[in-house]
């Protein structure tokens, strides 16, 4: 085995405020970086316009999504602004057992659900070059209506004031730049204090 990386602290979490850049991020490194596995989510939120059932999402309805968190299948689930969101617990155990990296893009109360229940594992904060991009970039997604955006912008300054409980930031000023570092956090063998590009 190579040595110093437990097989929890191969375990990543993304997380950050909605609006921020995780699924681009989470996208490029589906394209990119295979080796990489990413957890898909079970969610009772509708698709969005390209997403597929297996590939961003599992989309379930609520009665599913509850028998799920009734036979324990989750290994972290959270409302976010009006749906559920949940990380199976299965396949996450299995990779990890591979030795696999294995990335969970979750938000922030999943987050913490993992630091309690895997503490080794390595909790990454992306942030937004401002407050006013992040505010931005959720308007010009153009996929919500105002009430959703209203409760996200609201979410997500919640969101911005936990950074400190992340073991590091990674500012999205450019995705690919952002894909690199998260990489190199999640395959360094030493297990090295995690470097955030934050004032660099
Ligand atoms: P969206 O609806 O924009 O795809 O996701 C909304 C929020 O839910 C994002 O912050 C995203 O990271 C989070 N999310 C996605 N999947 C999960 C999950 O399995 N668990 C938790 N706790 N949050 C998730």
């Amino acid at each position: 085995m190579d040595g110093d990386f437990s097989a929890s602290r191969r375990l990543t979490v993304l997380s950050g405020p909605s609006g921020v850049g995780k699924s681009t991020v989470v996208a490029e490194i589906r394209r990119a970086h295979p080796e990489v596995w990413l957890s898909v989510s079970v969610t009772t939120r509708k698709p969005r316009p390209g997403e597929s059932h297996g590939v961003e999402y599992f989309f379930a309805d609520d009665a599913e999504f509850d028998r799920l968190v009734a036979e324990g299948e989750l290994l972290e689930w959270a409302e976010f602004a009006g749906n559920r969101y949940g990380t199976p617990r299965r396949p996450v155990a299995e990779r990890l057992a591979a030795g696999a990296p294995v990335l969970l893009e979750i938000d922030l109360q999943g987050a913490r659900q993992v630091r309690r229940s895997m503490p080794e594992a390595l909790l990454v904060f992306l942030a937004p070059p401002s407050w006013e991009e992040l505010e931005k970039r959720l308007r010009g997604r153009g996929t919500e209506p105002e009430d959703v955006i209203a409760r996200r912008l609201a979410a997500g300054r919640i969101e911005m004031a936990a950074e400190p409980e992340f073991d590091t930031t990674l500012v999205n000023t450019n995705v690919h730049d952002v894909c690199l570092r998260l990489i190199a956090l999640m395959t360094d063998p030493q297990g090295v204090t995690p470097v955030s590009n934050r004032e660099v």
